[in-house]
């Protein structure tokens, strides 16, 4: 039994099926890689594990519990993190500040802006916060203020912002999007160590083959709303089904 246990799931939007009987078990500690042509579900199926989307029918499963139904929060309370395509960061304030925020709403299970000033365990939180910049190479720039980083420092800022979560999953949405070569292979080094060190379990999508092929342990192809085909990275190159879905699409 994987960490995440996605059981014939499927959605609808009107007549679309965005998701059709889609399977997927995501066993701890591996990098599972989602690929696939554009509109062939990966998103929904994203959704879908983080609570924005509820499924027709079907079963998600993470550590032995639903999360069918189950409110975002919720779902981030027990253990799902996830790194939006869009950094979603507190560009006026400080890198530290920014990483502070989830620390401190993972130890209180909430956050309000006013509890910032009077914090019982502002070093706890501040040591978190300044552990969580470090694993992402960002300790050096904790008194910089987010908006003023590059578009790769700010995805590596909101890593850093997961990771202060403890997260046992860690759901990554085409994390190197929009980045150039030496800053996407920057990242995969900074994935993959982190999934060494950690012994993180990851859920990446993404479209860079480069990307997938450095990373991920396991491979799911999807198409049109269903897997076609799950796999090691190393048989998924030259599968014929893959090719088609992608070139056809
Ligand atoms: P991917 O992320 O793989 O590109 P999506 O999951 O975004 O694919 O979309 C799968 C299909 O569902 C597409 O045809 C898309 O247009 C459709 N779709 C996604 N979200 C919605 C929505 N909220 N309402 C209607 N159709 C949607
Ligand atoms: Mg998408």
């Amino acid at each position: 039994m994987g960490l995440l246990e996605v059981n014939d799931v499927n959605k609808a939007f009107g007549g679309l099926k965005a998701l059709d009987h889609i399977n997927l078990s995501v066993n701890e500690g591996s990098v599972h890689a989602i690929i696939g042509p554009n509109g062939a579900g990966k998103s929904t199926l994203l959704n879908c594990l983080i609570g924005r989307l509820v499924p027709d029918s079907g079963t998600v499963t993470f550590n032995g519990r639903s999360l069918v139904g189950v409110k975002p929060y919720e779902i981030n309370q027990i253990g799902v993190s996830r790194v939006f395509q869009t950094p979603e960061i507190f560009g006026e304030l400080t890198l530290l500040e920014n990483v502070m925020i989830p620390a401190l709403a993972h130890r209180d299970g909430t956050f309000r802006l006013d509890a910032w000033h009077r914090m019982d365990h502002e070093a706890e939180i501040r040591d978190r916060a300044e552990a969580g910049l470090a694993d992402v190479g960002l300790a050096e720039k904790s008194d910089m203020v987010a908006n003023s980083l590059s578009r790769g420092d700010k995805r590596r800022l909101e890593l850093a912002m997961c990771l202060t979560q403890d997260p046992k999953l860690l759901l990554l949405d085409e994390p190197t999007a929009g980045m150039a070569r030496h800053d996407t292979n920057r990242t995969i080094d900074l994935l993959k160590e982190i999934s060494e060190r950690r012994n993180q379990t990851m859920v990446v999508i993404e479209h860079d083959m480069h990307v997938v092929f450095s990373l991920a342990h396991y491979v799911t192809v999807m198409a049109q709303g269903g897997v076609i085909v799950e796999d090691k990275p190393e048989n998924i190159k030259g599968n014929p089904k893959v090719q088609e879905a992608y070139l056809g699409g």
